[in-house]
């Protein structure tokens, strides 16, 4: 993964990134008729095609995060208490970016640790695992 954040926003942000950039070629393309004539239709046609592929692929991304979005894991993060999901064993929290895994070989600290050191007397009622990093 290339950004500190979860996986459902990294997806949102690479469809955000493709239709920006579909986008983008479609207008250039068009603008290459206007400023080229005749032999901007080609690069019009060639930008049109490319930002039509892009647009397609940023759907699909977004079909995509969907999909998996109904398949995450909803819980509360232990960290700041919100409702965020999660994909896969180990994800980050959607808002405080903290690594949580569900995989307790994998956790350097406990949801029931972090309660304890925070002493807020708030009960754990999901069993998550959290690795620091
Ligand atoms: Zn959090």
């Amino acid at each position: 993964m290339f950004f500190k954040s979860s996986k459902i926003n990294e997806f949102r942000l690479w469809g955000l990134l493709l239709t920006m950039s579909g986008m983008g070629l479609m207008v250039l393309g068009t603008a290459g008729i206007v400023f080229w004539g005749q032999s901007g239709k080609v690069i019009a046609g060639i930008g049109l095609v490319i930002g039509l592929i892009a647009m397609m692929a940023s759907m699909a991304i977004y079909f995509w995060a969907g999909m998996l979005s109904t398949s995450a894991v909803q819980l509360e993060c232990p960290e700041c208490h919100k409702l965020t999901k999660m994909l896969g064993k180990t994800d980050r929290c959607m808002f405080c970016k903290t690594i949580l895994t569900l995989d307790p070989s994998q956790a350097t600290i406990t949801a029931e640790e972090i309660e304890r050191q925070q002493t807020l007397g708030h009960s754990p009622e999901t069993h998550t695992n959290v690795k620091k990093g």
